[in-house]
């Protein structure tokens, strides 16, 4: 039996290191992108709001249409997880369902053509993945769950209480990574500043950084995910202090009004959020990334206005913003004050218009700056232009830059990191010229 695999990682960076593991339980199979050809297809979707449970439906459904008459088709991951009950019933293009709790048994549910969703949620712990996207970069995912209980969240549904990895047990996934070369690494979570909080250690980012700071080979490293109120201000001296940690910051505040983020059950006030905020931006060449929700229910026009005069003025170097989505289970969904669904989209737009000037300055203020950055490969714009991305920046998300010419003789290697000079703009892509290996 040929055994051709076409897999499909929808949702965040936690997902696809899920998806990971299973492609590593199936190594023996060949990969391929065109579904109509595979002999199995696995989707593992994310279950998190409206858009995203939409996506992953349409993504299996239309994976049915065009798949060959004796392949498996699995639905696996958060959606499969929170709907298991209903999808197993009205799905019947599945073959295969699982949620959370199977990835590392994969192989054994698709030769039992068995549908399974065990207890325990998985958290990798040793197993080898397929690491993909990337030659040098690698996620690493440190725990699993979260304890907050933020009022528009179903994630602590489906993914359960905190759930964090052993320092070494991490430490050894990096040691094996670099062994194979990889030297960047994002450390991602639900929420990774509560890292280690439920094994009674506080900060166990600060035991993290100093563990990794320890591993020849590692280059370069950042943590995504900081929950404001689980974030100290000596966690935040030390990724300051750190060689290795950039002063990268990705901490999703929501929103700035004392109001709504008490209603969002988020923790922590405007006033300590910004005392956090102002701190990051104080360090060098710092890099703060946010994340906003608009629109929920009880927000009236004057809390908006206030977050939207607060984004204006403190200049994110990248924030995203989502529009409620009213979501079963969570606190919000029996709220009373829902706005309409056309007032939502009115100020997601909105701010997200306030949230791309923040960016545009934030990258204009690069030009000029000699920086590093790691060449990716040929940018899929144009054969000339190289495709490339400051080392501080996480991949996929906060963006990418041409790299159209160079002050050195040597033929450019992918993957290592140089020196340049950013020299202008072309929409939302820096240019910049080579100078030199960093
Ligand atoms: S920190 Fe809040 S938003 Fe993030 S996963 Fe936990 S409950 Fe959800």
């Amino acid at each position: 039996m040929s055994n051709k695999l076409h897999i499909v990682s929808l949702g965040c960076n936690k997902n696809l290191v899920d998806t990971e593991v299973m492609l590593g339980r199936l190594k023996e199979y060949e990969m391929t992108d065109d579904s109509s050809e595979a002999d199995v297809i696995i989707v593992n979707t994310c279950g998190f709001i409206d858009a995203a449970k939409e996506e992953s439906i349409n993504t299996v459904l239309n994976l049915h249409d065009g798949r060959k008459d004796d392949s498996m088709l699995v639905m696996a991951g958060c959606m499969s997880e929170r709907y298991s009950e209903e999808l197993s019933k009205e799905l019947t293009e599945v073959d295969i369902f699982t949620g959370v709790g199977d990835y590392a048994n994969i192989d054994k549910l698709l030769a039992e053509r068995e549908s399974r969703f065990s207890e325990q949620v998985y958290l990798i712990d040793g197993e080898e993945r397929v690491v993909t996207g990337s030659t040098y970069h690698a996620y690493i995912k440190i725990s699993e769950g979260c304890n907050q209980t933020c009022s528009f969240c179903a994630i602590p549904s489906f993914k359960g209480k905190l759930n964090s990895r052993d320092l070494d047990s991490i430490a050894k996934e990096v040691e094996s990574l670099v062994a194979k070369g990889y030297y960047d690494f994002s450390f991602i979570s639900q929420d990774s500043s509560s890292f280690l909080r439920d094994q009674n250690v506080k900060d166990g980012l600060i035991h993290l950084i100093k563990r990794i700071e320890l591993i020849d080979g590692v280059k370069s490293a950042r943590i995504l995910y900081l929950y404001p109120s689980t974030t100290s201000m000596k966690l935040l001296q030390e990724i300051a202090k750190s060689k290795l940690f950039h002063n990268y910051f990705d901490m999703p505040i929501q929103h700035i009004n004392d109001d709504m983020l008490r209603m969002m059950k988020r923790g922590f006030g405007k006033e300590k959020t910004l005392e956090q905020l102002n701190y990051m931006r104080s360090l060098p060449n710092s890099f703060v990334r946010t994340t906003f929700i608009v629109g929920h229910p009880g927000e009236t026009q004057e809390m908006f206005d206030e977050l939207c005069d607060f984004v204006k003025a403190f200049g994110f170097d990248r924030a995203n913003v989502f529009g409620y989505s009213d979501e079963e289970g969570t606190p919000a969904y029996t709220a009373e004050e829902k706005l309409s669904q056309e007032l939502i989209d009115e100020r997601a737009e909105i701010l997200g218009e306030i949230c791309k000037g923040s960016e545009m300055a934030s990258l204009q203020a690069e030009i000029g700056k000699e920086i590093e950055l790691v060449i990716d490969g040929e940018s899929d714009e144009h054969e000339f232009l190289l495709s490339a991305r400051k080392t501080i920046w996480a991949p996929e998300i906060d963006g990418e830059i041409y790299v159209n010419d160079k002050s050195i003789d040597e033929e450019f290697e992918f993957g290592v990191i140089y020196k340049a000079k950013v020299t202008d703009i072309v929409g939302t892509i820096l240019t910049a010229t080579v100078t030199g290996r960093a």
